[in-house]
């Protein structure tokens, strides 16, 4: 088998970097660590929101950010089929401290910010206790990740362009000229590998940092399901009945087990701000590919040109991953294109 690219790892960094290739005619192969519940895309909320709700600040260069966003995820659903993207509402609930910062922020929040309507607070009535102030951030959107990942994949098997087993660097010889696995000899490798990254030989001088996350599924049958919610936790609509409630983020751990204490923590935070009942019915971690600086990480070795990564995506993959695999594609494709205003060299860490 000889495809131009070999990608290692099919969360979103990998999915959105083989579909440009998918698009742009190159051939390619992934290969997908299989039943990997601690996946950070699968974990995640994974929303669209162009405001850090608490700092009242807009994401760095977020029009490109969201805009190269939308349209891929609606290319994906046109080609896919699937239903992929929702545009939403946030209500942000929000104690004295931010609502001071609210004030000063409004005026450069980018339109995003809005008082809530009428009905937005005879809903907020209806289900929450009725001590906080609400503002409204609209639009966000939301991506139906396990759809995505998983039509994806399905569409990849279809075609023989995905193969699921852990890939073992031991086992694959990376030279100038090209890379060599097993039967596989490609062009290049791309290692998409999320937070596993740090213990990659070729890439491990990159300033990777360690964070978890966790979240819980809960069912709340009497919540609506057309608005996101956020009072520090945020509750996300996952599927019919069910929410998405997350997240803490911890620097220091050893493991990815579910942290008992976080649960109970949050459940007494849903039993105040809550007037509807709710059930847990499940407790998720994964591990987010962060990095110092929260910096991206999308590039070509700088000494190994047959070798390139896509990570460091942190806490945004979802809104910063269509851009960057864009860009990053179009460097995998064009040789001669070694800068881009997108993606920032490797070379300051890897030379
Ligand atoms: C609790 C939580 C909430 C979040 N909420 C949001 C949000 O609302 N919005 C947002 O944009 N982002 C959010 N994020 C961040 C987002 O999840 C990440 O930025 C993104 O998922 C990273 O994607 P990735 O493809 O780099 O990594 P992953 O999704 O972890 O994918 C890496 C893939 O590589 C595979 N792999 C690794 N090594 C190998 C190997 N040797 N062989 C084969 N396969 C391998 C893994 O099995 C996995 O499938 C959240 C993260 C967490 C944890």
């Amino acid at each position: 088998m000889h495809p131009q690219y070999l990608i290692i790892g099919q969360g979103i960094a990998g999915t959105l970097l083989s579909y440009e290739f998918w698009k742009q005619d190159r051939s390619f192969f992934l290969i997908d660590e299989p039943h990997n519940i601690s996946k950070a895309s699968l974990v995640a909320g994974a929303i669209i929101n162009p405001i850090n709700v608490n700092r009242w600040t807009t994401v760095h260069e977020h029009e490109s950010y969201i805009s190269t966003a939308l349209q891929t995820y609606r290319d994906l659903e046109k080609d896919l089929g699937v239903s992929l993207i929702k545009e939403m509402s946030m209500l942000v609930f929000h104690g004295e401290r931010q609502k001071e910062l609210f004030k000063k922020a409004r005026s450069y929040s980018s339109g995003y910010v809005h008082p809530p309507g009428r009905e937005d607070i005879a809903r907020v009535n209806r289900s929450f206790a009725s001590k906080y102030d609400v503002v409204k951030v609209a639009p966000v959107w939301k991506i139906y990740a396990e759809q995505l990942l998983s039509a994806w994949s399905g569409f990849l098997k279809s075609k023989n362009l995905l193969k699921e087993e852990f890939f073992h660097a031991d086992e694959c010889v990376i030279a100038p000229g090209g890379v060599a696995f097993k039967e596989i000899r490609a062009e290049k490798i791309i290692f998409c590998e999320g937070a596993k990254a740090i213990n990659n030989p070729l890439f491990k001088k990159l300033p990777f940092t360690r964070n978890r996350g966790e979240a819980l599924l809960l069912s709340v049958p009497d919540l609506p399901g057309s608005y996101i919610y956020h009072y520090g936790i945020r509750l996300v609509p996952a599927a019919k009945d069910l929410w998405w409630c997350g997240s803490n983020y911890r620097w220091a751990f050893s493991d990815l087990s579910p942290d008992p204490g976080w649960r109970m923590q949050t459940e007494a935070l849903l039993r105040q701000w809550l007037t509807v009942p709710f059930k847990v019915v499940d407790h998720v971690v994964a591990e987010r590919p962060t990095t110092e600086g929260q910096q991206f990480l999308a590039g070509i070795h700088p000494a190994m040109p047959s070798a390139a990564i896509f990570n460091g995506l942190g806490t945004k993959g979802f809104l910063c991953g269509p851009l960057l695999a864009k860009a990053l594609s179009k460097m995998l494709i064009d040789p001669h294109r070694t800068t881009s205003s997108t993606v920032k060299p490797l070379d300051k860490w890897l030379r």
